[in-house]
């Protein structure tokens, strides 16, 4: 160990581990050329022993080494609190394939290629060095010195290290699967809930999403778990302020057996808002369980929270982007396009079943003169208000769509043209009703309504409306604000 006078920004003191002696004076010259400190080791195992008694800014390692090489002491390093927060680069000789691949995946902070990347190495070590937090705490015995290092507790903490991975490899793999399966929003949740479920259990577990249409909320319990403590799970979710009690959230017990039943041991709650960075928060999780396995499985709860941000932003992108294609911004009704293919499934079912179905045209009376007279933004908002009044007027089971500026189609199932005309009726005179914001009180928009209903057999959706089309024309022609069909 060597010291020479500074000449970068900050002296580093840099573990440099690799098996061949000449290399390892070659990085020695170069970085204390770079005036940085530098302790050495052979391999691996030499290195996490080095580790228990010095703290190094940054470990520069080879890849292929005997005993334990690069990937493996990466994996030690990474999986250890103690030693976690080192960065490390790792050197190798290839520059390709799976050299490549293993050095991404064992957790290493950055990967250089011996032969061609070796001018950069002082310059990348020097960067990562100043990037990585500094730990917290003082500087903590990493676990492996506390056993020894024995070469059977090496084997055993790198065995660990890969099943830990394994099992976290796993997890996200079975999140990431069910957003590929065809999904609605309610199974995908379902689907994570039990994929979860058996970490928290006896405990409950709790996921809310709050979407295009509304908050959804699924739980899951075991038996000896109360509704006290579901309601704690609910308010605990409530308070990351996302969503309002009452959450109307759907509890399920999860199947019996007996590690279900049994009594919760010194429960704790937990709550992760499930986000993406860059987007925001959409959901929350909360879950209930044992002290023990809350402290077991926290990795694997940060993952699912994780995994459950990705899952519910993609959810809600693919919700966002459904409700644009199929909605008009300005009235949030179904578009023109939407509304008529909803119109050509429901005909395909009256064929199917026999059954009868009316449409009804609609169009505003005189709207352009409340364009010209209070103009374009006014109009819009009459518009707007006129939408939700005739969405209003309409039964559960009608559908109704903006078709045009101020045209609006609306179909009917199960009813006839009688039935049409009584229900087309009341929506004229209960739009009218009373006065529109935006205009003086004592002005009143009304609707002329021509209907068409299908005729079973050749019909089409296209002659009903071309029907429809003539009978509202009428209604114009006899003198608007009325019903015509
Ligand atoms: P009629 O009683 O015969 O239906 O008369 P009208 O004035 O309602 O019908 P016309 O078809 O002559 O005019 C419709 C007007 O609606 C013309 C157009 O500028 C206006 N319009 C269409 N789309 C929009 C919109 O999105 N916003 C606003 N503000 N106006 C619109
Ligand atoms: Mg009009
Ligand atoms: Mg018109």
């Amino acid at each position: 160990m060597t010291n020479v006078a500074p000449k970068g920004p900050r002296s580093l003191q840099v573990l440099l581990v690799d098996d061949n002696p000449i290399q390892l004076s070659l990085l020695r010259h170069l970085f204390q050329r770079h005036g940085h400190m530098t302790i050495e080791a052979r391999n691996g195992a030499e290195a996490l022993i080095v580790l228990a008694t010095e703290f190094p800014d940054v470990v520069v390692s080879d890849c292929v080494m005997p005993l334990l090489d690069g990937y493996q002491f990466c994996r030690l390093l990474k999986d250890d609190r103690a030693t976690r927060h080192l960065p490390v680069l790792l050197l190798t000789a290839q520059g390709t394939g799976l050299a490549r691949f293993w050095a991404k995946t064992c957790g290493a902070d950055r990967f250089l290629v011996k032969g061609r990347d070796l001018d950069h190495v002082v310059e990348v070590a020097e960067a990562l060095a100043e990037q990585s937090p500094r730990p917290r705490t003082a500087h903590a015995i990493p676990k492996l010195a506390q056993e020894n290092f024995g070469v059977d507790a090496i084997q055993r903490r790198l065995a660990q290290a890969l099943e830990q991975r394994l099992v976290e490899t796993a997890l996200r793999d079975s999140i990431a699967r069910l957003y590929t399966s065809d999904h609605d929003t309610p199974h995908l949740i379902q689907g994570f809930v039990e994929i979860l479920q058996e970490l928290v259990l006896p405990g409950a577990i709790i996921v809310a999403y709050l979407g295009e249409e509304g908050l959804w909320c699924h739980g899951v319990h075991g038996s000896s778990s109360s509704t006290e403590d579901r309601q704690a799970l609910e308010k605990a979710v409530a308070e990351q302020g996302l969503f309002q009690p009452p959450m109307n959230c759907h509890w399920h017990p999860a199947s019996d057996d007996d590690e279900r039943r049994r009594s919760l041991r010194d429960p704790v709650l937990r709550v992760f808002s499930a986000t993406t960075p860059g987007y925001p928060a959409v959901g929350s999780l909360a879950f209930l369980t044992e002290r023990r396995s809350a402290e077991d499985f926290e990795r694997l709860f940060e993952i699912a929270a994780e995994e459950l941000g990705r899952l519910l932003c993609l959810e809600d992108s693919r919700l966002r982007l459904y409700h644009q294609a199929i909605r008009d911004p300005l009235t949030g009704l179904y578009n023109r396009r939407h509304i008529f293919d909803m119109l050509e499934m429901e005909l395909d079912q009256c064929t199917r079943f026999g059954q009868g179905l009316s449409i009804m045209l609609m169009d505003l009376d005189h709207f352009k003169a409340v364009n010209d007279r209070f103009g374009h933004a006014t109009g819009d908002q009459v518009l707007s208000v006129m939408a939700q009044r005739m969405a209003f007027g309409l039964r559960k089971v009608d559908q109704l769509g903006r078709i045009g500026g101020e045209e609006f189609l609306a179909y009917c199932p199960q009813t006839d043209l009688e039935g049409a005309r009584s229900l087309a009726d009341r929506l004229r005179e209960q739009v009218m009703r009373d006065s529109v914001p935006g205009l003086p009180p004592q002005d009143r928009m009304t609707l002329s309504i021509g209907l068409a209903t299908w005729e079973g057999g050749e019909d089409t959706a296209e002659r009903m409306i071309s029907r429809a089309d003539a009978a509202l024309y009428q209604a114009k022609a006899e003198g608007r604000n009325r019903v015509a069909g």
